[in-house]
């Protein structure tokens, strides 16, 4: 039984933190996490979701000086509803794999980290999994983080974009979207989903003149085509928001978890860029106008 209680109005009212604990914080987001919330009633799921009182995250990492400007905590939430050959966190599809953690708590976790995120010109970014299957815990996380002055990013492949307000976006000081591969039928080959929801997220957000970086992940084979990435440069370079485009080169260290939860990986075969190749695509961004790493 759930030790999670509930108000008449269906509320998330008691502190599933009671709950023994796996620790919060990983090394990185490569540990392999399951079923860490799987003891939560269907019920107490949706209501968290609904409310946002509560969210699920794989994990906390501190340190990383790759998900964002600075220095960062990272909180990597689970749920996501695309399937990227290449994604190297399939246990952070599943809902339920993640620690079921109450906004205090994890406010809790970030207020130790602030003052020296601050001084490291860091903050909190939010990744996954997607985030924005938990749009309304990361709301109040990201709130939370901006009234203790910490900087605030959203990693996020747009999917669920509309689920955010104008409000809410005011609660995110940079956004890092995830533009897979131009062509529609290689998007759905690549994630099983449309890319539109990502492009109309895109536009809202230069429309609005919030900041944006753009991560392109590149994989030799899969997501290399020249004139694909051309077509995503000539994209980013329209839209006037957006202050750099990151090039990030596939590699393997996903592969064991696709084995361990059974799941049939097709990359088995693909290698990693060679740095003339990254150099080559920066390149394409770049003659586009793009600060391209
Ligand atoms: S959007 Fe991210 S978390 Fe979701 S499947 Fe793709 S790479 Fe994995």
């Amino acid at each position: 039984m759930s030790s999670i209680g509930r108000s008449t109005a269906g509320l998330l009212v008691s502190d599933p933190d009671t709950r023994p604990q796996t620790a919060l914080e990983a090394r990185s987001p490569f540990e392999l996490r399951v079923n860490l919330g799987g003891g939560l009633p269907e019920s107490d799921v949706r209501s968290a979701l609904a409310t946002g009182d509560m969210g699920f995250l794989h994990s906390f990492t501190t340190g990383s000086a790759v998900d964002g400007p600075g220095v960062r905590v990272v909180a990597w939430t689970t749920g996501c509803m695309w399937r990227c050959l290449y994604c190297h966190n399939p246990d952070t599809w599943t809902i339920t794999n993640g620690i079921p953690v109450t906004v205090a708590r994890a406010t809790e976790e970030l207020r130790k980290y602030r003052t020296g995120l601050k001084i490291m010109s860091g903050g909190l970014t939010i990744s996954g999994g997607e985030p924005l299957m938990q749009d309304r815990f990361v709301i109040k996380l990201f709130t939370a983080a901006q009234a203790m002055g910490i900087h605030t990013t959203l990693e996020t492949n747009g999917y669920f974009s509309d689920r955010l307000t104008d409000q809410n976006l005011d609660t995110i000081d940079l956004v890092m979207l995830g533009i897979k591969t131009w062509d529609q039928e290689r998007h759905r080959r690549l994630t099983g989903m449309d890319i539109g929801p990502t492009l109309a997220f895109a536009r809202r957000l230069a429309d609005q003149k919030r900041k944006m970086w753009i991560r392109f992940v590149l994989v030799p084979g899969l997501t290399d085509d020249r004139d694909d990435i051309a077509n995503i440069a000539r994209f980013a370079a329209t839209l006037g928001n957006v202050e750099r485009v990151e090039v990030l080169p596939f590699h393997q260290m996903g592969k064991f978890k696709w084995q361990r939860l059974g799941l049939k990986y097709t990359l088995e075969n693909a290698e990693v860029p060679s740095p003339e190749l990254a150099d080559e695509v920066c390149a394409i961004f770049g003659a586009e106008g793009l600060k391209a790493y």
